[in-house]
């Protein structure tokens, strides 16, 4: 059986949500490395994470249902200046990615890091970080 790495993460975290909601749909699914990066952070970069490994088969499905899983995450936000729930995660545009792609050409990937944004797909608002997330009203009551 070959197994796949689908998608790789620096936090336990967000890995162990990620693998939970995977095994609540049925998929089979591991961590591999997990244990390693999360006793000695310092390593993430070095063994390239913690993989989500899950069989090649599958792999296509649960690239989907990871893609599925980003939109909610991003459609939860609430634009502070517009009020839409239409965020992206983009790559920052201007010189830093000109000069990252020549580098980036150069060294090989991973040489420099692009930055990116949270980007309105309304009115443009752009953030580092995304803006909270809208509750709905139901939920704010105890
Ligand atoms: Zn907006």
């Amino acid at each position: 059986m070959d197994l796949v790495t689908v998608k790789t993460f620096d936090s336990y975290f967000v890995a162990n949500i990620i693998l939970g909601r995977l095994h609540s749909e049925g998929i089979e699914c591991y961590l591999k490395d997990e244990t390693t990066v999360t006793m000695d952070p310092i390593l993430t970069n070095a063994i390239g994470g913690i993989k989500l490994v899950v069989k090649k088969d599958d792999a296509a499905t649960v690239q989907k249902i990871l893609k599925k899983y980003d939109e909610e995450y991003l459609n939860a936000a609430t634009c502070p200046q517009c009020g839409a729930h239409e965020f992206s995660y983009i790559a920052k545009p201007g010189v830093t990615n000109f000069l990252t792609a020549i580098i980036t050409t150069l060294f090989g990937s991973y040489a420099v890091v692009p930055d990116y944004i949270y980007q309105c797909g309304k009115c443009g608002y752009e953030s580092e970080r995304l803006p909270e997330t809208f509750i709905p009203e139901e939920d704010n009551q105890n």
